[in-house]
């Protein structure tokens, strides 16, 4: 008999960008997994404009249950995100970055907090995440000021804004709509947002296993991201993002 399922029905977006070394595996441990613990299920595949052979190998891979969305050239992980988001059909909606550092199996902790909360996203930075493999070490260093930077201008109480594993249920989508930024930094920005809209937001210790064939090199990435965390503050100045009046900050 199968056990009661973890999600009655499930969408998973995943931005790629060249990732035809990293897809496959992970692509085969997700659909093992949801078909254990999801009654349905739908997988996103957001092609960010790759040039190798990712297309293929998705779609060697694909079943009935996947959907697969082009985007002409590379845009940005926020972007592939948001265009997955926003045609979602099921009641919780889950981003993942396509290597798995933070492993699939960890939604089963996610599911427990659905009842009382909108955004669930996965933190590397609390007392009980496990890192079991680190990002190299000006990675990790960089990432632990930046999460310092983005908390102090934009998100007090978020310890780990970036971690590419967040669940949203169907009504908190509404950021996605919001959402401006097209790479790294839109994280914070639909973070941001949801407290703003007043969305319930829970940051839960994740394991982490980190992959090494990163999209994030140079440090000119560093500051295109805190020249997003400026566009926000900006952008909210000047009311681009049209929050109403009853749109208001909650506590986490
Ligand atoms: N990604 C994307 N567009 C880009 C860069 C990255 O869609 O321009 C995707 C990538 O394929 C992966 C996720 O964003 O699924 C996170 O990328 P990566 O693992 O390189 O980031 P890191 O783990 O180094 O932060
Ligand atoms: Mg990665």
């Amino acid at each position: 008999m199968k056990k009661v399922p973890l999600f009655k029905t499930l969408s998973l977006v995943i931005p790629v960008y060249n990732e035809e070394k990293r897809i496959k595996e992970s692509l085969k441990k997700i659909v093992s997994y949801l078909n254990d613990v999801c009654a349905e299920y739908e997988i996103i595949i957001v092609d960010d404009g790759s040039s190798d052979k990712t297309q293929d190998v998705v779609k060697e891979m694909a079943t009935d249950r996947f959907r697969i969305i082009l985007v002409n050239e590379n845009r940005g992980k926020g972007y592939a995100v948001k265009k997955g988001m926003l045609v979602a059909r099921y009641e919780y909606v889950l981003f993942s970055d396509a290597d798995l550092s933070t492993p699939i199996e960890e939604l089963e902790k996610f599911s427990k907090h659905i009842e009382n909360f909108d955004i669930i996203i996965g933190s590397r930075a609390m007392k009980d995440s496990n890192i079991e493999i680190h990002q190299p070490w000006f990675k990790e260093f960089l990432g632990r000021v930046g999460n310092k930077v983005i908390q102090f201008m934009l998100l007090p109480g978020i310890q780990d804004t970036q971690c590419g594993f967040k669940l949203f249920n169907k009504k908190s989508l509404a950021v996605f709509e919001k959402q401006t930024i097209n790479r790294w930094g839109f994280d914070f920005e639909i973070l941001w947002l949801a407290k703003k809209m007043g969305f319930r937001i829970k940051e839960i210790p994740v394991r982490w296993i980190n992959d090494f064939g990163t999209k994030v090199s140079g440090f000119s990435h560093y500051i295109n991201t805190f020249t997003e965390l400026l566009k926000i503050r900006w952008n909210s100045i000047t009311n681009k993002y049209n929050l109403q009046n009853n749109d208001r900050d909650t506590n986490i």
